[in-house]
């Protein structure tokens, strides 16, 4: 397995590598609990160096013209481009991941995010400055707002970091990220490369540190202006009172539990093999994974059977492997609580068609990982919890239904709406479909596709505030009024409100 080289020691600020005063900490490979990397955390004491290096980088980056941001940006897209095989084997190592997932889904997204972001940095599109009233002419400055503090989640680290990264810099802001501690090292390569192509200190630090600790320092801090966090409803609840209290900016991407629902009408063939990979992407641990299968109950006998073959094929091993389609979850503890969702439905009365054996038995050939096999569920109520809370592992539940009405409701049944697909031949229930689920991505005949244009959001428990796209650009940004006396007179016509027609003489 690679191992890191020294230069990281567990955070990178200021424009270096630097050594946090916490706990060591091990990055360890779920797919075979081998040790990746070994750094220390980062303390309250060195998110608050963080932060302050971000506030002194801030008064001069918050300068820059965007042709510079965008500059430093195509720079840095290009020296991914020449990581790319080195980024593909770290973030395959701290997360388990296939390598054939890192080569053609989370390194170039990453790069074609950063490619985006250089282009976007120089549009800032608004109102038309004119005279609303008369005399004074009014525009807007749309301007970086100050230190972002971010913090991100394990699922995808290097596609979670430039997500929140790229539009806060792109905009003229500088930002402390805080990544996941169990998955940190593809976050401090960026750092290093945004140092290595010539973004000032400061501009981008990242420091590696537990939740309760370094990310409630950091999003407490006062001179953090925005907290930006993706992860689990539960935390992001807690970040927001946090930043509340501070009276910041906040936006929260959180939980998912997308539903996938198959009318009559819809192309048996297709929704089946769509199921089977908007399930079993990254081992399911994706926000936005097709989580719960609502199915005509037209089809719901042969959806099952279908999943249930292509289920039972589907190869789970050894990241590195070609012939892997599936590697491990992220840890021991993510495989032991998916597979007590999986143990309580089952003895509430679920029918397990495929899947869901006992943890310990590993994929042949592979010793020590946090392996789960795809696990496909039957006979679930709608209220119960494997159908309600995202699990976060390759299982998925399937239930029938007997209207487009109940379809509906039933896909809109959960605190979540982050994403969902609807699967159908007809125009008039896809309109329907778009209109009334209530997700922030709805894919139709889909499910997972994203893309650097548009943007990746939720609704409800699944949060508010946008991810990539122009979206999440102005969401970086901050707008003022500037109103300007075109008349140069001493006497304006509304000082009447005051003085009447009283006027001192000057
Ligand atoms: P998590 O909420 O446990 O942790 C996320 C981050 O928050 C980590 O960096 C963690 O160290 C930090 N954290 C934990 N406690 C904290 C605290 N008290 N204060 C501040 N920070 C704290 O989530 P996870 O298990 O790392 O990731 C999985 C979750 O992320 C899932 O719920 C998934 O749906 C969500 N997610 C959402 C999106 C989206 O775009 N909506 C994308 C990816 C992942």
């Amino acid at each position: 397995m690679h191992t890191l080289d020294s230069r990281f020691e567990g955070s990178w600020i200021n424009g270096s590598s630097f050594a946090g005063n916490g706990d060591p900490w091990e990055v360890i490979n779920p797919a075979d609990s081998s040790v990746v990397a070994t750094l220390t955390l980062a303390t309250p004491a060195d998110v608050a160096y963080a932060v302050e290096s971000a506030h002194m980088a801030f008064q001069t980056w918050s300068r820059t013209v965007p042709a510079e941001r965008s500059a430093l940006l195509h720079a840095l897209a290009r020296r991914l481009e020449e990581r790319a095989e080195e980024y593909v084997l770290v973030e395959s190592a701290q997360t388990g991941k296939p390598f054939r997932l890192c080569r053609e889904f989370d390194i170039p997204g990453s790069i074609d995010n950063v490619s985006y972001f250089a282009g976007i940095a120089r549009n800032a599109e608004g109102k038309a400055s004119t005279e609303w009233v008369s005399n004074i002419n009014s525009s807007i400055r749309r301007e970086p707002i100050g230190v972002i503090g971010s913090i991100a989640p394990w699922n995808y680290p290097l596609q979670m970091a430039m997500w929140k990264v790229l539009p806060a810099i792109a905009a003229g802001n500088t930002i402390v990220l805080k990544p996941a501690e169990l998955t940190p090292l593809t976050a401090l390569m960026l750092a290093q490369d945004c140092t290595h192509v010539g973004f000032p200190d400061g501009v981008v630090n990242v420091v590696t540190g537990s939740g309760p600790l370094a990310g409630e320092a950091l999003v407490s801090h006062p001179e953090v202006a925005m907290v930006s966090f993706t992860g689990s409803t539960k935390v992001g609840k807690r970040v927001m009172e946090l930043a509340t209290a501070g009276i910041k900016r906040v936006h929260l991407e959180l939980g998912g539990k997308a539903p996938f629902i198959v009318f009559a009408d819809a192309n048996l063939e297709a929704a089946i093999h769509g199921a089977v990979a908007g399930s079993l992407i990254n081992s399911g641990q994706d926000c936005t994974a097709a989580t719960r299968a609502y199915v005509h109950e037209s089809l719901f006998a042969d959806f099952v059977t279908g999943v249930n073959e292509l289920f039972a094929q589907i190869c789970v091993g050894d990241p590195q492997l070609d012939s892997t389609d599936i590697g491990p979850l992220v840890s021991i503890a993510q495989r032991d609580r998916v597979h007590g969702f999986v143990e309580r439905a089952r003895s509430q009365g679920a029918t397990v068609h495929v899947g869901g054996e006992s943890p310990s038995e590993k994929p042949d050939g592979v010793e020590g990982g946090a392996f789960y096999p795809p696990t496909l569920l039957t006979g679930v109520g709608q209220h119960w919890e494997i159908v309600q809370e995202e699990i976060f592992g390759p299982v998925l539940v399937v239930l029938p239904f007997n209207s487009i009405e109940e379809g509906l409701a039933l896909a809109n049944d959960t605190p979540y709406g982050l994403a969902a697909s609807a699967w159908t031949q007809s125009v008039v229930i896809s309109e329907r479909a778009q209109r009334e689920i209530n997700a922030g991505t709805v894919w139709i005949n889909d499910h997972i596709p994203i893309m650097s244009e548009m943007p990746h959001g939720g609704f409800g428990g699944s949060g508010f505030g946008k991810d990539m796209s122009t979206y999440s650009l102005e969401e970086y940004t901050r707008i003022k009024h500037v109103a300007v006396d075109v008349t140069g007179e001493v006497k304006k016509d509304w000082h009447r409100t005051i003085f009447r027609d009283n006027f001192p003489e000057a």
